[in-house]
């Protein structure tokens, strides 16, 4: 049978009542203190080891918006959307008694489904042999302006667990409702797009976003309405002891933008190969590269045989055209993610590439060759075949080697191969 706790009942607890308003003196008189339970702006609120209101201020009324009946047959549950997760086995006033004491914060949920981001300070009482949670929740709903910003937001407490999120975080994963979110995803990081270079460990994201110079670091999350990939500036805060505060700004179209710009800086126009400015970047690192990895390096230089007359005899246009068909064959025959394919100016192109054995090598480039020459496209002022033909000067070094010797090695390879007839492949490898 539940016992009634009436406002009397109360007045037993002026210490605690003290404690928990943190009203100044502590010799206030009963009287004070049970008109001010009434007509301060805390709610206030008793509840028996069962988690069951048995009492409640006008306050609570007011702000929730159920009646006195109503919050009398209620449980803390009821309001305390993180209740059920807190509890975990051993029951709330089970904790409280040994502790005396409890302060967090939480969100409570009112009669027209509004929620309030809450501070709460619970202290363990006893009235007429009964355990009591004696407790004073503090209106935290400034919090609901943080809320509402434009960019996605979202409470931490307790390193990572999820407490609240606004709007634009449940839009954007397509969530109806703040509390199925919450309940289902136990941390934002559930939804991170594992990549290098983005933060990935679950477990420390937090810290290393606090941890970096800016407080801030990139992720990437999928929309679920759109299936879209999108980039976040992420940025925390520690709120308090407890909690973080984190933003996340959708800076997808800038980083789209600013990597369409790299790739742009790297790229020649004409042909999308390799431009020669990134030639002169991946040359050096390629070499350290076969150097680290104790292994052979080769360097490919390409060049168009009688491309002057090309041009001459069938317009700079055409030769153009010529020029991004050959690109497109080299590109074809070196496609994989370890080959590098440029174009470092006019009609001469270069390639670099792991060696793996003499013969395959030889092969290859005789066969990029053929490829060319059996595109077919005509070059009648050609003395050597009746179509666009391509020399190849080649070099395979260490990767103790600099680059402009390698660069030297490949081009007095390109000179020998036009040299002894054109359309054929020259090249030089160095002594282990
Ligand atoms: P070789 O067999 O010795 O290489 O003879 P070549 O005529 O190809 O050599 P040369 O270096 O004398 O001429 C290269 C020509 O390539 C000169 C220029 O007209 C042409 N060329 C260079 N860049 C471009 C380009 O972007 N478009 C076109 N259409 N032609 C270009
Ligand atoms: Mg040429
Ligand atoms: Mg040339």
């Amino acid at each position: 049978m539940q016992k009634t706790f009436n406002e009397s009942a109360l007045k037993s607890f002026t210490k605690q009542i003290n404690d928990i308003l943190e009203f100044q003196h502590e010799d206030r008189e009963q009287t004070f203190i049970s008109y001010m339970i009434n007509h301060i702006n805390n709610l206030i609120f008793v509840v028996d080891k069962d988690n069951h209101f048995v009492y409640v201020n006008d306050t609570v009324i007011h702000k929730y918006g159920y009646t006195k009946d109503q919050l009398l047959t209620m449980s803390i549950g009821d309001l305390d959307i993180n209740f059920n997760e807190q509890q975990h086995e051993i029951p709330l006033i089970e904790v409280l008694k040994q502790k005396q004491k409890l302060e967090f914060h939480s969100i409570h949920k009112g009669a027209n489904g509004k929620l309030y981001p809450v501070f709460i300070r619970a202290h363990y009482v006893e009235y007429e042999g009964e355990a009591y949670n004696f407790g004073a929740v503090e209106d935290e709903s400034y919090i609901q302006k943080l809320l509402d910003a434009q960019d996605g937001f979202v409470i931490l407490s307790d390193g990572v667990k999820l407490v609240m999120a606004n709007q634009h975080v449940l839009d954007f994963f397509a969530y109806k409702e703040f509390i199925p979110f919450i309940h289902q995803h136990n941390c934002i990081c559930d939804f991170f797009i594992e990549e290098t270079g983005f933060i990935h460990n679950h477990n420390t994201w937090i810290k290393d976003v606090l941890d970096s110079p800016h407080n801030d670091a990139k992720v990437k999350m999928k929309n679920i309405q759109t299936n879209q990939n999108h980039i976040f500036l992420v940025r925390a805060k520690s709120f308090d002891e407890t909690r973080y505060v984190v933003t996340f700004t959708d800076i997808t179209e800038l980083e789209n933008y600013k990597k369409k710009l790299e790739i742009q800086a790297i790229t020649d126009e004409m042909t999308s190969l390799y431009n020669r400015r990134y030639f002169n970047k991946i040359l050096p690192r390629e070499i350290n590269r076969a150097k680290r990895e104790e292994k052979k390096l080769v360097f490919m230089m390409l060049d168009v045989d009688f491309f002057k007359q090309y041009n001459d005899t069938y317009g700079h246009i055409n030769g153009d055209e010529t020029l991004i068909k050959v690109a497109k064959a080299i590109q074809q025959h070196f496609n994989r993610g370890s080959d590098f394919c440029f174009r470092l100016g006019g009609e001469e192109f270069g390639v670099v590439f792991a060696y793996e054995s003499l013969e395959s090598i030889l092969s290859q480039a005789e066969q990029l060759r053929k490829n060319i020459e059996e595109l077919h496209i005509e070059h009648e002022k050609n003395s050597v075949s009746p179509y666009v033909t391509i020399s190849i000067g080649m070099a395979i070094v260490e990767g103790t080697t600099l680059s402009e010797a390698l660069y030297n090695f490949a081009d007095q390879q390109l000179y020998q191969a036009k040299n002894s007839g054109r359309n054929r492949v020259s090249f030089y490898m160095q002594d282990s």
